[in-house]
């Protein structure tokens, strides 16, 4: 029987549910693995994610669909870009095959969390990864945690769509070569103070810059970017040191397959975001917000389309991929992972 949750009031915070999954790596190898109650972890005081940063975490969420399914979206991608962060942390890689069926594992065993369609909630899924074992010299730790915790979370925009103003923010995110492209605690780390700045100064979100030239826009602390052109061109920035967002890329084919709109990739400098309609923030917490306006130091730059509501391309590729997402519109191939 699903939880006496109040569904329509959920917020985006964590709620223990009843189980997580857990597999610890030890003497080379990984567990079977084991759903558990206990939400606490007990680990080391010297522990390598304790003194290092050594972690790294992916984010993806179970939908009802509209016929009454429990669905998850593209948790192969998921799988894979956790084995590239694991890699790039010198972490063992937790299998792409066995992270699926751990997902699906979870969800199930929380069911009961998962919020019905039309609620506008959906059951957010956190899987990361940390060092667990002693490290007080510079190494790798020897044993890790492999850990998928859910909860069930409420509509980013709680009572309608606001459009968001950033600021091009003076700090940089990640270096050329860095680590910006993978999805490890330690971007988020140090992009607290960066955030918290912007929004004493009255700003949602910071949009960094290439931190190379900083002439180009790369993404904000946790979301890509989409432009969408005069013309209806929907066109996102090309660098290796942003996160490959999920969501992002499924738009970019949302707007080519299902819209028909020209898509493209490439650096994108900030000299130049004062020609386009419209402005999106991408990931799959809010799957696209738009953004209104783009302060570059007392310089506003407006997107005309998207001051008061998502603009019309925005609020298409919203609609798309939304639709998909909960079994209204029929998905790519294998872009729908069933779990019920
Ligand atoms: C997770 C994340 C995103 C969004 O990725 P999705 O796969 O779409 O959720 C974007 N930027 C950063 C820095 C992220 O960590």
């Amino acid at each position: 029987m699903k939880k006496d949750i109040n569904w329509g009031e959920l917020g985006f915070a964590y709620m223990p549910t009843d189980y997580r999954f857990v597999s610890n790596y030890k003497d080379g190898a990984w567990d079977e693995g084991a759903l558990i109650t206990d939400p606490n972890v007990v680990i080391n005081e010297c522990a390598g994610v304790l003194q290092y940063a050594q972690t790294c975490f992916e984010g993806l969420k179970a939908y009802t669909t509209e016929d009454g399914h429990i669905v998850c979206f593209r948790p192969d991608l998921n799988a894979q870009r956790m084995e590239d962060s694991a890699k790039r942390l010198e972490m063992p890689v937790y299998p792409q095959d066995k992270f699926i069926e751990a997902v699906k594992k979870v969800v199930l065993a929380n069911e009961d969390f998962v919020p019905p369609y039309g609620s506008g909630a959906t059951l957010y899924i956190r899987p990361y990864m940390y060092g667990s074992n002693a490290v007080i010299g510079v190494k790798p730790a020897t044993e890790y945690q492999f850990r998928i915790l859910v909860t069930p979370v409420g509509p980013y925009f709680k009572g309608g769509v606001r459009p968001l103003t950033l600021r091009i923010s003076d700090f940089d995110r990640a270096a050329p070569r860095g680590t910006g492209h993978i999805k490890g605690g330690l971007n988020y780390a140090m992009s607290l103070h960066a955030i918290v700045d912007a929004h004493n100064q009255g700003y949602d979100e910071n949009v960094y810059l290439d931190a190379g030239s900083r002439t180009y826009i790369e993404e904000t602390g946790g979301a890509n970017i989409l432009f969408v052109t005069k013309d209806n061109k929907v066109i996102t920035p090309k660098s290796d040191s942003i996160l490959p967002s999920i969501t992002r890329r499924s738009l970019m084919v949302v707007a080519k397959e299902y819209l028909g709109l020209e898509t493209e990739e490439r650096k994108i400098a900030l000299d130049e975001i004062g020609d386009f309609a419209e402005c999106g923030l991408c990931g799959t917490a809010a799957v696209i917000s738009p953004v209104g306006k783009i302060v570059d130091h007392g310089k506003e730059i407006c997107f005309p389309a998207g001051m008061e509501k998502m603009g019309p391309v925005t609020q298409k590729l919203y609609d798309t991929l939304t639709g998909i997402q909960m079994g209204r519109i029929p998905a790519p191939e294998g872009w729908i992972c069933t779990i019920k």
